[in-house]
This record gives structure tokens, C-alpha cells and sequence, in this order.
């Protein structure tokens, strides 16, 4: 049987039909129904912040953030994730600088994002890439030093937690994603969270076409809104969630048995406070490359996935724009990781396998 790098946790079926059951009767679908200001109100409890704006996915939502927060000119981020977050910046009119990453973390370093950081900078945008936290002190450090605005980019980082904080308690503002593959999922959705009520405010009016009232529209927003099946299955969801990452949490510990101290082999070290989200393995020096143990895998039915590779400014469509090789250490990580199948249901037998086949 095929196996993917992931697999969407669903609710017991019933439940998720009690939950959208009421529907039926108010009929009411979307703009700030039920479902969704509950969602809101859990999530607040849930991330430890006072502002919970939900999105129908994380992309648009790490864009509103952006609009919202009015950033312009350069921002300073990191070339080692997924597209969106490079993508959402110069969609918005904001020229992405990539500053290189840590070799332990996968995440910026903040020697080298200050020295990127030019009279045309306002903001950073670091990403906590695989629920992994970046260096939260040292980056506000630099944001204050600098006037600068910190937009997190925690797509990957629901669920886990830096000395007992959510990723909500850093940066002016995070987005967090709520895809299907994501620990915790709204099928497709997205949050941002900040402390500034003001800012929230802003981000709802870049959700609904800045309408603020029957007769009133105040700025040129977008359509971003959360639906009531969406929130009403994160609703769900969230009743799940530390049954989720305990299950994620057994299945990291096989893999961390098998693969901890081989020879050219790193994994991530495991943490109490981590979402277990993916499980990258990082192969430098191993007996294979890691395109052999990806094709060895796919052979076998098994499909890990390159992520993040290649990174961002080394796309297709930046290929006039950016220069790949001014981040070398982003730019070797991204050619020797594999992220390996990682889901709540994994069965223990399929993860020695994978490790047989890996390890052969
Ligand atoms: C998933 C993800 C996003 C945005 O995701 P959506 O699919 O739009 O919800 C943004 N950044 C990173 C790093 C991601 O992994």
C-alpha cells in the first residue's frame, strides 16, 4: 500500500456531522458565522493571544498580514520554505532579501539577517520551518535595534511551544497555516494572530473587501473569509489535538530509535515541546545521497518529499530575479533533506520499514 510523506487527520465521522448539523437550520454559511467566531474564541485560548483573525487558507492570510501591516520595500526572510511565503511578499509588492540559515535549525540566522539589512528594510520574516522556533530573542533584538516589523510565517509551528509560549507570543503578528496536511487543519485554512487590536481590525478589512458596513467600505480588501465547514471541522479537530501529537510524538520516537547516531544521518533533536509536524533527515556524509534513499523509497511505494527543495530564490520564475547561491547553506540543506512519512495514523511496522529500506 502507498504510503505519502502525509495523511489528513479527519474527526470520527458523526462528529463532524453533529457539528455542521445546525447549519441546516440558520442557513448561515459564512461572514462571521458561528463556527467560526468559536473557532476564533478557542484559538485565542488555545495560542495564548488576545487576536485570532481566521483565514480561508495561510497564504492569503500571511498576505493580508502583510498588507495589513503595511510593509514595503525590503524585507529581510528566509529561502529555505515553502513557496508561499516568498511568493506572498513579492505578490505584495515587497522585495524579498534572503538571508541565510542556521545548519542545525533550518532556521534564519540573525548574524546573518542583519547583514542584510539595507535603509529600504521593514520587516523581517522568518519562518519556525518544521515547528522548529527560530531565535525569537535575537530577532526582536535586531527589530528594535533596526525600527524593523517581525512577521512570523508559523505555518508549521501549531501545537508546539518555546519555553511554555505558542508561536503566537512573538513578532508583531504570525500566521498560522490550517491546511489538510498541517498538525491541526481546517481542511484548507489559515489564522493570523497579533496583539495590536488595531491591527486585527486591519486584517479583517483586507478578509471582507474592507467593508465595514452595509453603506460603508473603507479600503480595497480581498475575499479571504473562512467558511462554516471549515471552521466547524477545525472545531472538530481541535478537540483532537494532543491526541494528534502524541500519536505523531510515538511515531518521531520509532524513527528517532532507528536513525539517531548512524553515521551521516541528522535528525532533528526530539523535544517535549515540539508538534511533531515532519520529520526531516538531513544526509551528510551518509553511504547513499539522499536522491538514492528518495528513489529507493518511491520504488517502494514510499514517498518522503524534498521539502524544502530546491529553495525559493532558485524557482523557475525568480530565475532573473535572485541568486540561490547567496544562501549556501540554505541552498546545501535543501540538496541532502528528506522528509520522511509522518502522520497520526503511521503504523509502527510501516516506520521499520522505511528505516529497513533507508538503513540497507
Ligand atoms: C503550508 C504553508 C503555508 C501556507 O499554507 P496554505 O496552504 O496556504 O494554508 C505558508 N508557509 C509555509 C512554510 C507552509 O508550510
Amino acid at each position: 500500500m502507498r504510503i505519502n510523506v502525509a495523511r489528513s487527520s479527519m474527526p470520527p465521522f458523526e462528529e463532524y456531522c453533529a457539528e455542521i448539523r445546525d447549519l441546516w437550520d440558520t442557513h448561515w454559511l459564512t461572514n462571521n458565522g458561528e463556527k467560526a467566531l468559536k473557532l476564533e474564541a478557542a484559538l485565542m485560548e488555545v495560542l495564548d493571544t488576545p487576536n485570532v483573525v481566521l483565514f480561508s487558507n495561510g497564504h492569503l492570510a500571511l498576505e493580508a498580514a502583510i498588507r495589513a501591516m503595511g510593509l514595503s520595500g525590503e524585507a529581510v526572510t528566509t529561502p529555505y520554505t515553502f513557496a508561499s511565503t516568498t511568493h506572498a511578499l513579492v505578490r505584495c509588492g515587497v522585495s524579498p532579501v534572503f538571508a541565510d540559515i542556521r545548519p542545525d535549525t533550518y532556521t534564519l540566522d540573525p548574524a546573518e539577517i542583519e547583514r542584510r539589512i539595507t535603509p529600504q528594510t521593514t520587516a523581517i520574516v522568518p519562518v519556525h520551518v518544521y515547528g522548529n522556533f527560530c531565535d525569537v530573542e535575537a530577532i526582536a533584538a535586531i527589530a528594535e535595534k533596526h525600527h524593523l516589523k517581525v512577521l512570523y510565517d508559523a505555518a508549521h509551528a501549531f501545537g508546539a511551544t518555546y519555553n511554555g509560549r505558542t508561536a503566537a507570543a512573538f513578532g508583531d503578528a504570525a500566521m498560522f497555516s490550517f491546511h489538510a496536511t498541517k498538525v491541526f487543519h481546517t481542511v484548507e485554512g489559515g489564522a493570523v494572530v497579533c496583539k495590536s487590536a488595531e491591527l486585527a481590525n486591519a486584517l479583517r478589512l483586507e478578509r471582507n473587501f474592507g467593508i465595514t458596513g452595509p453603506e460603508n467600505t473603507v479600503s480595497v480588501g480581498g475575499n479571504a473569509k473562512m467558511n462554516e465547514f471549515q471552521a466547524a471541522m477545525g472545531l472538530c479537530n481541535l478537540r483532537h489535538l494532543d491526541e494528534e501529537i502524541e500519536k505523531r510524538r510515538k511515531v518521531c520516537a520509532v524513527y528517532h530509535a532507528r536513525l539517531n547516531g548512524v553515521a551521516g544521518l541528522t535528525l532533528c533533536p526530539e523535544r517535549a515541546e515540539d508538534n511533531c509536524a515532519y520529520l526531516p533527515v538531513l544526509f551528510n556524509g551518509f553511504r547513499k545521497t539522499r536522491d538514492q534513499v528518495f528513489s529507493e523509497l518511491a520504488a517502494q511505494d514510499i514517498y518522503a518529499r524534498k521539502y524544502f527543495y530546491p529553495i525559493t530564490p532558485a524557482f523557475e520564475c525568480y530565475a532573473d530575479r535572485f541568486d540561490p547561491n547567496d544562501t549556501p547553506i540554505a541552498k546545501r540543506v535543501s540538496e541532502q533533506i528528506l522528509t520522511l512519512p509522518l502522520y497520526a495514523g503511521l503504523a509502527e511496522a510501516d516506520v521499520q520499514r522505511i528505516c529497513d529500506i533507508l538503513l540497507r
